[in-house]
């Protein structure tokens, strides 16, 4: 799944004709895309917020050496997921030495200038809670990770986003393996909270897909659920007007944004 230049060709012309402030670029990888650094330039032309979705371990791995001074260079903010600040966390869940070289990713970042105090570059952390629990509070546990990881690593970074576990994919796949499906469902339901529900960020973000499909969200694109029928269907065809007031297409996993403090690609939505 690589989507290809015309398709970015495509996004960038949309930037080019709209006020819309960030693109943000997510994958697998995003980076082994060949025309990455050309997405990159494009949308810092056009003087556009870039933000990169990044597993931190592919800024080590042979031949992507150049993408952290590309990334510097272009101002991008980086966005990455650490499950925990302990390694034998981090490397059950994603696997060995995951964690080790997480940190390695970190700190050759921090040589760079990310997540230092006065530096205009930008680098958030994501967390998701272990199995079906909720997040625990984001600024309190953002204040965990900083001491933890600047005391055993001497890595800093700007921000903690904590993200609800979506009841969708893998992990969905998990809860009914493990007959928690019901329970986990009426965990959200129980703490449905309005104020979240309204600041879901369908309502402001629109997903583009590798093949330039339109999706209310990255959660609505993995369950290959695309926009209502009436609208446009892909990038190509984007309408400013239509797509802003459109009718968002929703599911029984939208209670994962709208549980507790809600959740977003930005963390806690309250
Ligand atoms: S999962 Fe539902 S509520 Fe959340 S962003 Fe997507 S469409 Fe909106």
């Amino acid at each position: 799944e690589v989507m290809s230049r015309e398709t970015m060709r495509a996004c960038l012309d949309v930037l080019e004709r709209t006020e819309i402030p960030t693109l943000d670029v997510t994958g697998g990888a995003p980076e082994m895309n060949p025309n990455f650094p050309w997405l990159v330039a494009e949308a810092r032309r056009l003087d556009r917020h870039v933000i990169d979705r990044c597993n931190l371990t592919i800024l080590l791995a042979p031949g992507f050496d150049h993408v952290p001074d590309m990334l510097a260079e272009s101002g991008v903010e980086i966005v990455a997921s650490l499950p925990c600040y302990l390694a034998e966390n981090v490397d059950l869940q994603r696997g060995d030495r995951v964690f080790e070289k997480s940190i390695r990713a970190l700190q050759l970042l921090n040589s760079l200038g990310y997540g230092q105090p006065q530096s205009r570059l930008r680098l958030n952390l994501v967390y998701n809670p272990p199995g079906s629990k909720l997040p625990p509070p984001q600024a309190a546990l953002e204040e965990d990770y900083r001491s933890q990881l600047r005391r055993r690593y001497g890595v800093e970074f700007n921000g903690l986003f904590t993200m609800t576990n979506m009841p969708i994919g893998r992990f969905l796949e998990e809860l009914a393996r493990g007959g928690q499906y019901d329970e986990y469902m009426q965990t959200l339901i129980g703490a449905f909270n309005p104020a979240a529900a309204a600041g879901v960020m369908c309502r402001t973000t629109l997903s583009v897909d590798w093949t330039g499909r339109l999706h209310d969200c990255d959660f609505n694109q993995i369950l290959e659920l695309g926009l209502a029928e009436d609208l446009p269907q892909k990038i190509g065809h984007f309408d400013h007007a239509r797509l802003a007031r459109r009718r968002i297409s929703t599911g029984q996993h939208c209670y994962g944004c709208t549980a507790g403090a809600g959740s977003s690609c930005r963390g806690t939505i309250e």
